[in-house]
């Protein structure tokens, strides 16, 4: 087991839950003084994070006498493993990976992946396709058989849907479930070209034998029976959260692969200044607390993000209006968003919402934007993008040294 901090969801359900025996003990909050006053302590803690940066312990880590909401792994207690002995059926679920890892996408189609299985009336394992390199571990994720595809890295559409018609002839499985986004949203389509199936795209949602899919680009609802071929959307259901999966690995005998018609001639290294904020991945977003916008700038460039921005950022003449985030400007999807000086208005935040993680940098500990992020670093915005600056020019030296 790693020391990887992780958070207790059910403690941390039970800390928002104010009608819990436990409520008090877990939020951390003193309760009654002795003259039966609620007393509150003013104070806010903090702790030095490993950059010798002063952090609001806002999970009251340090705080004597009060349950951490957080355990190291190792001290928590395993989930219980979830096994399927000698699978009858099968429901595979072709997984993209982005840098290595399973998108949050490819987690919510293993969750409903997971649930299509658990409805069946024999033992059904769901079958994960992996092409590439897999750089976490994925007991977790919902997988209970792993087949690793080789030989189609890159963007092979052609030879993916060859492997997974291979995947067919082999393991039958009762569905196909493809993410609705990007190079597998194509796959999908290609399969059920190759297999002769009539594919649900869109699907949200999915209740016994019926599915609803988003139609009519994206205004209205329809309702088809389920079918084999399935290309679900994002949320289409909770990722799994419950259990250990045992991902045993498979193998697939594969035929050769014909020569591809579609060439992969590599990625083209672009300005992350080019990429439309919608579809960029790591974004560093400035508010009204940046101060040194040249200073922003090179942070940005040095650390290959798309720059994004408040709306007082913009209509200050800081930043264009194409880079402005939130209700009335671009809505982002990225994995990681640093909001450097924003506050953290409804209405920027609104912009946020499928956003994976986000990371805060601003002065005051209280701010909406503190609430909204996984992580908090509370100081003057010049200060920590200078050591955030620093911390990235080390790291780039370090790799060119170990590479010579
Ligand atoms: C109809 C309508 C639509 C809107 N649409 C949008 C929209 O799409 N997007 C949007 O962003 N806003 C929008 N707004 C505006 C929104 O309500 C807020 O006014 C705006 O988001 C605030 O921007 P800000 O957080 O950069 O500035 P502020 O609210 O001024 O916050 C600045 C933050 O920086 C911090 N700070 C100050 N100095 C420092 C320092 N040296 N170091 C670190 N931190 C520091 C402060 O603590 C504060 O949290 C809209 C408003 C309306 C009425």
């Amino acid at each position: 087991m790693s020391d990887v901090i992780r958070k207790d969801p059910r403690l941390a359900w039970i800390a928002r839950n104010r009608l819990h025996a436990r409520h008090t003990e877990l939020s951390g909050q003193p309760s009654r003084g002795p003259t039966g006053l609620l007393r509150k302590n003013p104070r806010p803690r903090w702790q030095y994070g490993p950059g010798g940066l002063r952090r609001l312990d806002r999970l009251n880590l340090q705080g004597a006498g009060v349950t951490s909401l957080v355990r190291r792994a190792s001290e928590q207690p395993p989930l219980p493993l979830h096994s399927v002995e000698n699978p009858q059926h099968y429901i595979a679920v072709w997984l993209p990976l982005s840098g290595g890892r399973l998108t949050a996408h490819g987690k919510d189609v293993l969750g409903l992946a997971q649930q299509l299985a658990a409805a069946q009336h024999q033992a059904t394992a769901v079958l994960g396709l992996v092409c590439g390199e897999l750089k976490e571990s994925i007991d977790e994720a919902g997988v209970d058989r792993l087949l690793q595809l080789d030989g189609a890295e890159g963007y092979q559409p052609e030879a993916w849907a060859e492997l997974c018609r291979q995947t067919e002839h082999h393991y039958r499985p009762l569905h196909w479930l493809l993410p609705d986004a990007g190079e597998s949203a194509e796959l999908g389509r290609r399969l059920a070209v190759a297999l002769g199936e009539r594919p649900a795209t869109g699907v949200w949602k999915w209740e016994n034998d019926r599915v609803i899919a988003r139609s009519g680009a994206g205004h209205q609802d329809i309702i088809r029976p389920l079918c084999r071929v399935l290309l679900p959307l994002e949320e289409c259901a909770m990722p799994c959260t419950e259990y250990r999966y045992q991902a045993l690995p498979v193998k697939l005998e594969a035929e050769p692969l014909a020569a591809a018609r579609v060439q992969d001639r590599g990625r083209v290294a672009v300005d992350p200044a080019d990429i439309p904020l919608s579809e960029a991945e790591f974004i560093l977003s400035a508010g009204n607390g940046v101060h040194d916008w040249q200073q922003f700038h090179q942070a940005a460039t040095l650390l290959g993000a798309a720059e994004g921005a408040s709306r007082v950022a913009v209509d200050d003449g800081f930043m264009p209006r194409s880079r402005q985030v939130g209700a009335t400007g671009t809505w982002v999807s990225a994995r990681v968003y640093i909001a450097v000086g924003i506050s953290g208005a409804v209405q920027h935040l609104q912009g946020l919402g499928k956003v994976e993680k986000v990371v805060a940098i601003n002065q005051d500990a209280d701010c909406d934007m503190v609430k909204r992020a996984g992580l908090s670093v509370i100081g003057d915005s010049h200060e920590i993008l200078a050591a955030l600056m620093a911390l990235a020019e080390a790291g780039s030296e370090r790799e060119v040294s170990n590479a010579a």
